[in-house]
């Protein structure tokens, strides 16, 4: 359902690309240099996810802009507290006195809590913020066949932690010679609605839904999570087994090696064997280390995920 691409290199920031199965936009989470971010690939954006706005996270964001003024589009932006004003300052730093109207609109979801955010129109020429309302949500965006929820971490300031997941589909696997039809839609339909008793007509012969709902399968859906700069803490860990217990894919920050624990915990990061021990505890099926500080020459990267993936292929 998803396709992740990491679009930084490694002696870059951080920028990810999330492709969705039929689905002709895609979606960006945190926008640190990305060479290998396309302008088309900019300009299909749907939705950009921005964990906080550290200068390594968000200093790509004018690229994103320029590719996209002129399409016309609406983007809708998520990110913490004060991300609205923060994104607001960063496209007013720029003289937009010939362009059009409707050029663009950025819709920028701020997250206030866990519970709800706030929504903020953005339009050319002025850019002043139309205030949409407040809303209680627990995902933070709706599309036809995945939602995004969050989860607030710290980072010595909120640092979002986004969880991309694929709705989960009914699907009928025709058994005993049962030959595809109107009918499959109506148990399926039966099926989600619990309406065991309702009657059902296969080929001329009647039937009870719930005679045929062992043909219906519930297929889970695929859940990728990508968590960045959070403190190594036990509140911090404790809320990322919550959210992200059993997903089938998570992409982590792992910006020390564990050498350089010390300066993890000042910097309110996490490190190599911590984000692998973590991902081990949260069962995911595949954890992929991201995100490392450009001191590190390629052997300490090598290093470092060598330390991440002992912890997290670790059996005690
Ligand atoms: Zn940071
Ligand atoms: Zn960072």
């Amino acid at each position: 359902m998803f396709t992740v691409e990491v679009k930084s290199d490694r002696k870059e920031d951080i920028c990810l690309l999330i492709k969705v199965d039929n689905h002709s936009f895609n979606y960006i989470c945190d926008c640190g240099e990305a060479k290998a971010l396309s302008v088309k690939e900019c300009q299909d954006t749907n939705a950009v996810f921005l964990s906080h706005t550290h200068i390594d996270h968000f200093v790509n964001f004018d690229t994103l802009l320029r590719h996209q003024i002129g399409t016309g589009k609406k983007v809708v932006i998520c990110g913490p507290n004060g991300i609205a004003d923060q994104v607001q300052n960063r496209i007013k730093s720029y003289c937009w006195n010939l362009i059009e109207e409707g050029a663009i609109t950025y819709e920028i979801r701020e997250i206030l809590d866990q519970q709800s955010y706030k929504s903020v129109v953005l339009k050319p020429p002025f850019w002043e913020q139309e205030v949409m309302g407040s809303f209680e949500e627990e995902n933070i965006f709706i599309e036809k066949d995945f939602n995004v929820e969050f989860e607030i971490l710290d980072h010595k300031t909120d640092s979002i932690a986004y969880l991309f997941k694929a709705v989960d589909k009914t699907k009928i696997v025709l058994e005993n010679g049962f030959r595809g039809g109107k009918w499959v839609a109506e148990l399926k339909n039966a099926f989600d609605e619990n309406q065991a008793e309702t009657t059902i007509q296969v080929e001329g012969k009647e039937y009870k839904a719930k005679e045929l709902f062992p043909m219906v399968k519930k297929e889970i859906g695929e859940k990728v999570g990508i968590i960045m700069d959070h403190d190594a803490s036990p509140e911090n860990h404790s809320k990322i087994l919550k959210k992200f217990g059993l997903c089938d894919e998570v992409y982590i920050e792992c910006f020390y090696k564990d050498e350089d624990k010390e300066l993890a915990k000042k910097n309110y990061h996490s490190y190599a064997s911590m984000s692998g021990k973590i991902m081990k505890e949260c069962e995911v099926k595949r954890a992929y280390p991201i995100h490392f500080s450009r001191k590190y020459k390629e052997e300490d990267i090598e290093k470092l995920i060598a330390q991440f993936e002992k912890a997290y292929a670790n059996n005690d």
